[in-house]
């Protein structure tokens, strides 16, 4: 079964307007904004428009166009904010163990400066 998506979460209400955000990139499926508490100097969430709660939900449920899409989006953040040549990180967090916060899938990039090994 999957979690049910709560139209109220922090995310949702970002892609209603409803809570400002510095975008960084828009299209059809995805919006990227700055993380309000950067963890590097670079560090934008990528969100797919629909409702998904987690990659979880995501992977198992969205249409591949929407899939597509998203992942597109996500290399075209990264390449714009000039991160392709030093490189960069993405996370997702899905779930309780994870620690995930906000209930809409959020991908992390993460770059500007040497990220160090992972930590898991
Ligand atoms: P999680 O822990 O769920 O993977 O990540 C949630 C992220 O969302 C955190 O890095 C947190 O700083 C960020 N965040 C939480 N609320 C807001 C908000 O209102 N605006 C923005 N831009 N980022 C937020």
């Amino acid at each position: 079964a999957t979690q049910a998506y709560d139209d109220d979460n922090i995310f949702a209400r970002i892609l209603r307007g409803e809570i400002p955000s510095r975008k960084v990139y828009e299209d059809e499926h995805a919006l990227a904004f700055h993380d309000i508490n950067p963890q590097a100097p670079v560090h934008i969430l990528v969100i797919p428009k629909g409702r998904y709660v987690s990659w979880d939900d995501f992977s198992a449920h969205a249409p591949v166009e929407e899939i597509a899409g998203f992942v597109r989006a996500v290399g075209h953040v990264a390449r714009e904010q000039g991160l392709v040549a030093p490189g960069y990180r993405l996370l997702a967090n899905a779930g309780s163990d994870s620690g995930q916060e906000v209930p809409h899938l959020h991908v992390h990039i993460f770059g500007g400066r040497g990220l160090g090994p992972m930590l898991v």
